[in-house]
């Protein structure tokens, strides 16, 4: 049996993660979404928000699953019974620290490996941060995220600014 986690934030998932989620379902019996409960990051969205929006957007795909969790991801692979851990490239930019993280996660656990997808061209500018700078600015987001997760993101930002939130351009 071939289980692998895709661990990421996902605040909010992009058509550039469902693409390596699509592409590294086809060669595991088995996909975690793991969506990392960060509190230090102060995400747009509740960790509850991010699994539903990529429940949502992966329902057409049987063998993949998605899941909070917090704490170390090794542990997370361990007790999800995977040993392989599953994350994207996109430019050289990520490299550096992704190399860092898998050394890590070999290191505390040598059992699990690190394999990656190197993005599609088409989203290879693509990432969580962009579309909410996009969506603050009032612009389309069509292009980057599903429907059902634009709609989410335009509320979410409607929401704040009838709450007077003057923090969201130093967030995002
Ligand atoms: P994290 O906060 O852990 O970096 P992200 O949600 O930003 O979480 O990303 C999760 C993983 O998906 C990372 O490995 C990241 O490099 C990858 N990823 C994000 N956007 C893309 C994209 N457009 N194409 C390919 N991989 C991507």
């Amino acid at each position: 049996m071939k289980r692998a986690i895709y661990p990421g934030s996902f605040d909010p998932v992009t058509f550039g993660h469902l693409d390596v989620i699509e592409r590294s379902a086809k060669i595991m019996d088995e996909l975690i979404i793991g969506v990392l409960n960060n509190t230090a990051k102060s995400p747009l969205f509740s960790v509850e928000e991010r699994v539903t929006m990529l429940k949502e957007a992966t329902c057409h795909l049987p063998h993949v699953r998605v899941e909070a969790f917090g704490g170390l991801l090794v542990d997370f692979a361990v007790q999800s019974g995977a040993n392989t851990i599953v994350r994207g490239l996109r430019a050289v930019t990520d490299f550096e620290y992704e190399l860092q993280m898998s050394q890590i996660n070999t290191v505390l656990n040598p059992e699990i490996d690190t394999v990656f997808f190197t993005t599609r061209l088409q989203y290879a500018y693509l990432s969580s941060s962009i579309v909410k700078e996009v969506a603050l600015m009032g612009g389309d987001i069509s292009k980057f995220v599903p429907e059902s997760v634009m709609k989410r993101v335009y509320n979410k930002f409607k929401l704040k600014e009838s709450m007077g939130n003057e923090q969201d351009r130093a967030d995002y």
